[in-house]
């Protein structure tokens, strides 16, 4: 299923000039666009109405366009459309509905700087995360495209007595309401939707409200690479009050959900309180991720991992890392080269190649994290901040931060930003601190620096996590090599970009002939 007929898309070397400079100069084209969102139901767009203007996260003087809000009348209509949409779309052959996946991941490459554009000034988005969000989506498709085909694409023959005949066919469920982040903007919009529909779905679309206008954007790609415009409705607007009205609803008839573990609570409590039919929610929310670092770690390697893994997209990724626990013997030596690469990083316009961390993603995200760090400031030792230069003062930024701290346990939140606390261990706590990372309830990224094998293994084998990471840093899974997704209060899994994830989006049938 996976190996020779699939390669991930082609990444962009930016540190080489041949590269970079095409790319900024086409990034410039779309310096001064505004781009106007709104409802898509049938095909058809919604720009009428209450515009909704948007400001970038790091200039909130500056406009990146502006949204139209899904109404009452829309979410009926959304609902009516997928609904009738879904017989026809299911019965379609599984590799008509992939080469349409397919097709839009070229759509997706040939408009990588425009959703770049649009991701860096509507959420803040580096060029690099830009790179890899775009790059992420793509993968999407085509590795759903290829599982698809495999296992929607001939029913599974069953043996049985002389004279019968067994089958197991795969089959869509029928209207999916996909809830999509704003931190993954378009990676993950795009895999929940393209998941849903290859497995014979119809979706209504529901993103972030502060990261409608690349769904708008992605929404229009894939019309315009041949869905039907029944299989696929859009509906930007409030959360809260569209998900009220969604969930409840019998024809929806399961959920992916990437957010908080709140939301994904009062999701699973609506549908749970739902007479009819009992259908599916594949929630992938925070994490209270650690690292352990013990006292053979190479100290370089250690920093260099951190720094991504903690500050890199300013932290607002589900598998940063917040807590990172240091073996005493090299605590000192490891904070204080922390702290020093800390000094190096440049916080600032995501516009810049050499932007290191942009901002957090909306004034409220930032009063949060500032709160933690007002709260850090009272009860724990700053090890490192990184200078915030004067632009910063345009839009919502936070300095990457390191505080020590005694314990995970003083942590009852996920902080959902460049702030990393550092917790000092003696290798003979290592088991306390394994039950202490296993108690928050959260499971899903790990990084564990050591040069013993057997104590990754002995680590490994205890703490209860999705993704593991040894030597390396904790971010940026890649579809079909790192499949993504955890435990506990951090999702229910199947793993985004794996090889089980369609089925969580199908349901099953048995076929027996008496022949
Ligand atoms: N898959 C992403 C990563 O490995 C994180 C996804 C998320 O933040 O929701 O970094």
């Amino acid at each position: 299923i996976y190996g020779g007929e699939r390669i991930n898309s082609r990444g962009l070397n930016t540190h080489a000039e041949a590269h970079l400079e095409p790319l900024l100069s086409r990034l410039g084209q779309w310096a001064g666009t505004s781009w106007h969102a709104g409802p898509v139901i049938r095909g058809t767009r919604v720009l009428d109405g209450q515009r909704k203007e948007v400001s970038s996260p790091y200039d909130v003087s500056k406009s990146p366009g502006t949204v139209v809000w899904a109404g009452r009348d829309q979410v009926e209509e959304a609902l009516a459309t997928a609904d009738a949409g879904f017989r026809a779309w299911n019965e379609r052959p599984v590799a008509e509905r992939a080469r349409f996946l397919e097709k839009y991941a070229d759509l997706l490459e040939q408009n990588m700087e425009e959703l770049m554009a649009i991701c860096c000034r509507e959420a803040g988005k580096t060029i690099q995360d830009g790179i890899d969000e775009v790059r992420e989506a793509v993968d999407f498709c085509r590795y759903y495209a290829i599982q698809g085909r495999a296992r929607f694409g001939s029913p599974i023959a069953l043996p049985g007595p002389t004279g019968e005949s067994n089958e197991l066919y795969m089959e869509g469920r029928g209207v999916f309401l996909c809830i999509s982040p704003w931190n993954f903007p378009l990676a993950i919009f795009t895999g929940q939707i393209m998941a849903a529909l290859v497995a014979g779905n119809t979706v209504i679309a529901k993103p972030a409200e502060q990261a409608s206008l690349v769904a708008y954007r992605a929404v229009e790609l894939m019309l315009e690479a041949g869905f039907p415009p029944d299989v696929i409705q859009l509906l930007p607007g409030d959360g809260e009050e569209l998900g009220g009205i969604l969930t409840p609803d019998p024809r929806i008839a399961g959920i992916a959900f990437t957010g908080s573990t709140q939301v994904a609570h009062l999701l699973n409590r609506t549908l749970a309180g739902r007479d009819g039919a009992i259908v599916p929610l594949i929630a992938e929310t925070g994490g209270q991720n650690a690292m352990i670092v013990d006292s053979s770690a190479l100290p370089e390697q250690v920093v260099r991992d951190v720094l991504l893994s903690a500050f890199a997209s300013a932290g607002q990724r589900c598998s940063a890392l917040r807590v990172l626990y240091l073996q005493n013997d090299v605590a000192d030596r490891m904070e204080t080269m922390l702290a020093g690469a800390m000094q190096q990083l440049f916080v600032g316009n995501p516009e810049l190649h050499s932007t290191d961390v942009g901002p957090v993603i909306d004034a409220a995200a930032k009063q949060a994290l500032q709160a933690h760090l007002d709260e850090l400031d009272r009860n724990a030792r700053l090890i490192a901040r990184t200078p915030l230069p004067s632009i910063c003062q345009s839009g919502h930024f936070i300095a990457p931060s390191a505080y020590g701290i005694e314990s995970i346990k003083g942590l009852k939140n996920e902080h959902f930003g460049p702030i990393l606390h550092v917790v000092r261990y003696d290798a003979e706590r290592l088991d306390e601190v394994i039950d202490e990372i296993n108690d928050s309830g959260y499971g899903l990224t790990l990084g564990i620096h050591s040069r013993s094998e057997s104590t990754a293994s002995y680590i490994e084998q205890r703490v209860k996590v999705g993704n593991t990471y040894v030597n390396r840093n904790q971010i940026g899974a890649v579809v079909g090599v790192q499949p993504f997704g955890g435990r506990g209060l951090s999702g229910t899994g199947p793993k985004a970009g794996g090889p089980h994830y369609l089925q969580r989006f199908s349901t099953e049938r048995t076929r027996t002939v008496n022949t």
